[in-house]
């Protein structure tokens, strides 16, 4: 659904009035044009300096011999300025030549005074022996001389006023002056298509909490009569993809009232002062249009904990930018009809201060969602698709637990991908369910090579998890088993995960020998380890670590929990116990984890046969599906079960 949001510009924005300017505006550059082509013409057609060049020779001949010199300028030690007598100007001579009415009417460039002044006095004598020409010395700034760097400067200059013109003209061009305004975009009321809870698929308790905070914005008196506080801050939580946003636009779409939108980082910037300055600039504008909505996004990015952060990056900027968030929550009055909605993934790193009563008081969790509300977000996705009659979005859902709506509509969006690249006119069932394959394990590599003796390993690896998983109570259900390339891994074991809030201990133990079921085929088989079972053992080994030293599990250190939920024990460098129990926790893990190895060794032994016929049949078929695992492996036994005492 698209969605058209628009940058404020209403009305108050000074930035869209044309500014003033010195000679108006556009003028204000033409003058500075109009100054540097009058300075280039003065210099080159400079009128004082129109006279012609002459020779000594010359000079000597045609004009001394005859006594019409007048006077003598040397100007600047470099050049003779001769002033022919007035009464001269008139010889037929002269005609030709256009002089200013001033002189000087010729220049001679000297090699150097002294000579000169030599060359004078000898042709003085020579030829006018009584009457002495005047010579007069002075020095003058020529334009010629000052252009080379008058060029530069006039160009810089046309630069400037460049510059200038942009930043104070033409809306948001200016980076500066807008840099302590709110980014936010505002959608106003009334516009096409919005997204409403029509599109929100299950999500039932967090739309009717969003519904009534919608409703104390409309209508305020129900509630302020009865002396109620309408709340001003509501924080969405919940893992990545729940629908946080799409929850808060749609409240956008059915709350009819001006909702800002923006997300928690573009507080964020370089410079001091800025992140605080916009802040105000956005709650100035949301309260002018009151009864307003305000939603910041990712919100953990500006309100994460000012104790979290350790002495070598402290961020002070972010710290006065959440400072002035604080207050601007704070400082609004009860029902200036402005409510603040925020959402993040993070709330364990909020500050404490956001999320005290008067400020985010409420706040709504967003879990992930069942198979009902999967089968719900799978019908809002599979809308707009042209799809065949086989879809049963019900196997779809029950094949996605712990898939957030984000992944559902991912699938749905790959498996129309899909068909389109398959040239088939509609999307069926097994696109979705290929589609589903690859948002979970990544993209199939048909074409990835590799030599069958790591062939051969990957597959004793895979039918490994397979048959050490078949035979434990409490693994999810296989579903099939590939050596076909994915993403990163080179073969894997699909299972169907059960939905549960609560894992037991002996589930735990089960999971851990499935995930060592590779390492121990390639063990039993081969009498050779590889490093293929790295990502299975640094799973195992974290799994081990949160059971004893998190959960408790562990029967001889007791029912304790180094966990802290608060983050602190981040910044603290140290653990939180003794290098007893330290060496305690590694010892139970370590005999946890050789424990549940050598019993899956067990179950491999036992059913080396199995093993075997299963790992062939993979490296014949790549893939080998739930009928053919039952032949192979027979009914599921689920009677191997794990024992307390083990
Ligand atoms: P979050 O903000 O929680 O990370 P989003 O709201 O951005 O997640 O969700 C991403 C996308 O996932 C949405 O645009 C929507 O297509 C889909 N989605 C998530 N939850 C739902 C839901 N309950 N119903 C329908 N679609 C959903």
């Amino acid at each position: 659904m698209k969605e058209r949001e628009t940058r404020d510009t209403t009305p108050e924005n000074p930035k869209k009035k044309e500014p003033k300017m010195p000679f108006g505006g556009k003028s204000f550059s033409w003058f500075y044009v109009l100054l540097l082509i009058f300075i280039l013409m003065f210099t080159i057609f400079n009128p004082f300096t129109e006279s012609k060049e002459i020779t000594w020779l010359e000079f000597e001949r045609d004009f001394l011999e005859q006594g019409q010199v007048e006077k003598l300028v040397v100007v600047n030690k470099e050049v003779a300025e001769i002033y022919i007598r007035e009464e001269y100007l008139q010889d037929p001579k002269y005609e030709d030549i256009s002089f200013s009415e001033f002189g000087p009417h010729y220049t001679m460039t000297l090699g150097s005074v002294e000579s000169f002044e030599n060359k004078l006095e000898k042709a003085q004598q020579d030829f006018l022996p009584e009457e002495k020409i005047d010579v007069q010395y002075t020095s003058r700034t020529n334009f010629g001389d000052i252009l080379p760097w008058l060029i530069p400067l006039g160009l810089l200059l046309l630069f400037w006023v460049f510059v200038v013109r942009r930043m104070s003209s033409g809306g948001g061009a200016n980076p500066f002056s807008s840099f302590g305004k709110t980014t936010a975009r505002i959608s106003n009321a009334g516009r096409k298509n919005p997204v409403t809870f029509k599109d929100v698929a299950g999500l039932n308790e967090a739309k009717s909490e969003v519904m009534e905070v919608v409703d104390f914005l409309k209508n305020p008196v129900t509630y302020t009569k009865l002396g109620a506080k309408i709340p001003k801050g509501v924080l969405l939580l919940g893992p990545p993809g729940t629908g946080k946003t799409l929850i808060a636009k749609a409240m956008a779409g059915e709350a009819n009232v001006p909702f800002f939108s923006l997300s928690g980082s573009e507080f964020v910037e370089l410079f001091v002062g800025v992140g605080a300055s916009r802040v105000r600039d956005l709650f100035q504008k949301a309260k002018e249009k009151a009864p307003s909505i305000i939603f910041i996004d990712e919100i953990d990015a500006v309100g994460r904990s000012r104790e979290k952060v350790n002495a070598l990056q402290s961020n002070d900027e972010r710290e006065n930018t959440l400072n002035q968030l604080l207050t601007e929550l704070d400082g609004f009055g009860e029902n200036t009809g402005v409510i603040v909605l925020a959402a993040t993934n993070r709330p364990d790193i909020l500050d404490k201060a956001l999320l005290r009563p008067g400020r985010f008081d409420r706040h709504i969790y967003l879990e992930l969602p069942n198979k009902l509300d999967r089968i719900e977000i799978f019908e809002v996705h599979i809308q707009n698709l042209k799809l065949a009659k086989d879809i049963d979005v019900e196997e779809l859902a029950s094949l996605s637990p712990g898939f957030s709506g984000a992944d559902i509509a991912n699938i749905c969006n790959e498996a129309a991908l899909i068909a389109a690249r398959k040239k088939k006119e509609i999307v069926e069932q097994q696109d979705f369910l290929d589609a589903r394959d690859r948002v979970v394990g990544g993209l199939e590599r048909k074409g990835h090579i590799i030599s069958p003796v790591e062939k051969n390993i990957v597959a004793y690896h895979e039918a490994g998890h397979a048959v050490a998983s078949w035979f434990l109570k409490h693994v999810d259900s296989l579903v099939k088993v590939s050596i076909i390339p994915r993403g990163k891994s080179l073969g894997s074991a699909w299972y169907l995960p059960e939905e549960r809030k609560i894992v037991t201990k002996a589930q735990f133990m089960d999971q851990i020998c499935a995930s060592l079921g590779g390492r121990a085929s390639e063990d039993v088989i081969f009498n050779e380890i590889s490093s293929g079972a790295l990502d299975d053992l640094e799973k195992v080994t974290k799994q081990a670590y949160t059971m004893v030293a998190f959960y408790g599990l562990d029967r001889e250190i007791g029912p304790l929990s180094y966990y802290d939920s608060t983050g602190q024990n981040e910044r603290i460098l140290s653990k939180p116990y003794s290098e007893n129990m330290a060496e305690l926790i590694d010892k139970k893990v370590h005999d946890l984890i050789t424990k549940s190895y050598e019993r899956t060794k067990k179950i491999l032994v036992d059913h080396k046969a199995e093993l075997e016929e299963l790992a062939q049949l993979l490296l014949k078929k790549e893939v080998v599906e739930k009928t053919d695992l039952e032949r192979i492996l027979g009914e599921r036994n689920t009677e191997v079960l794990f024992d307390e005492k083990d």
